[in-house]
């Protein structure tokens, strides 16, 4: 089977999972329709669980987004192994002693945690006879846990619900400023939401070519796109070579009003015009093209005396469920 094919067949097994009943509310505090997974624990969670999840770190509950992360066959295999929400708790759940309730989808960050912790950290509701072979679970998962979970961040105060991925290809920068003696070194950071990414350095050049191609998480009160030039110095702080920002506006809300661009042939679908208070140097039409939504800019770099920018950008929207 091609890798196309297996990761089609791994999704379709994990959507099957998360649309059995058990798997319908949240494993923790029966919250409806979650949409986060402990994927070796084998939980479907809620959003405000997954936050306390996170806060345990990645050797006790790594977190996935069941929409937007990618999972590997692995982590798949693993939650179908458990079995569901049902199965999970029937082992975690399996003897809950006084003084503990199970929260309800209303319950405090401070409940919440204090559950969270006892069910699986702890492990304190086990059946008595399991107990003794408590943390058995933690080591296999601590196997490739490293830094997989880049979407949300780690402040369990500050908890984003994603409503698609943005692909942001970074091209090439035109007649740059020089900012050294004769030229710069330049390169783009990125930044989204509470994300920030960037290029590579490209040394004594003033019309670079990148080529990087970087994923962002869009939060649901998205802002702009907010891109900066720099060069780089190695001796002292760097300078800034100008900045724009990106109206991610005209695509998303084009891209949600098509649907599955897949059904639609290559056309326009939207545009984010020119204005005297944008960067760009034309007009910016969104397309469908083979399936995706894509869109290609070239900014002029305000607040700096020269530069243009070439990128574009695609709308992955979250798996259909
Ligand atoms: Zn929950």
């Amino acid at each position: 089977m091609s890798t196309l094919g297996r990761h089609a067949s791994g999704r379709k097994k994990l959507r099957d999972l998360l649309l059995q009943q058990d798997n319908r509310r949240c494993a923790d505090c029966n919250a409806p329709d979650p949409k986060w997974a402990s994927a070796n624990i084998g939980v479907f969670i809620c959003l405000k669980c997954c936050g306390v999840h996170r806060s345990l770190g990645a050797q006790v509950s790594k977190v996935l987004s069941v929409a937007l992360d990618d999972w590997s066959e692995d982590e798949i295999d693993a939650m179908v192994e458990v079995g569901g929400n049902a199965s999970a708790n029937s082992i975690y759940e399996a003897y809950i002693p006084e003084g503990h309730t199970k929260p309800g989808p209303d319950a405090s960050h401070e409940q919440r945690t204090k559950y969270i912790r006892s069910k699986y950290e702890l492990q304190e509701f086990l059946k008595p006879a399991l107990r003794i072979v408590s943390g058995k679970n933690s080591k296999q998962n601590s196997l490739d846990s490293s830094l997989k979970s880049t979407s949300g961040s780690k402040n369990t105060e500050d908890l984003v619900e994603f409503i698609g991925k943005l692909k942001v290809k970074v091209i090439k920068g035109t007649n740059l400023a020089v900012r050294d003696m004769m030229t710069s070194d330049p390169y783009v950071v990125l930044n989204l939401g509470q994300q920030t990414v960037q290029t590579t350095v490209v040394g004594s050049n003033l019309n670079p070519v990148w080529n990087e191609e970087f994923m962002l998480f869009v939060p649901q009160d998205y802002g702009p796109l907010k891109l900066q030039v720099y060069d780089h110095d190695t001796f002292s702080a760097d300078d800034i070579m100008g900045e724009a920002n990106i109206d991610l506006q005209p695509m998303i809300t084009s891209a949600m009003a098509f649907g599955d661009a897949g059904m639609f042939s290559d056309m326009q679908i939207g545009k984010w015009l020119k204005s005297h208070d944008n960067a760009l140097t034309d007009d910016s039409p969104v397309n469908i093209v083979d399936g995706k939504v894509k869109q290609e800019m070239q900014l002029k770099l305000q607040n700096v005396e020269s530069g243009e920018l070439d990128l574009e950008i695609e709308w992955i929207p979250p798996l259909e469920l």
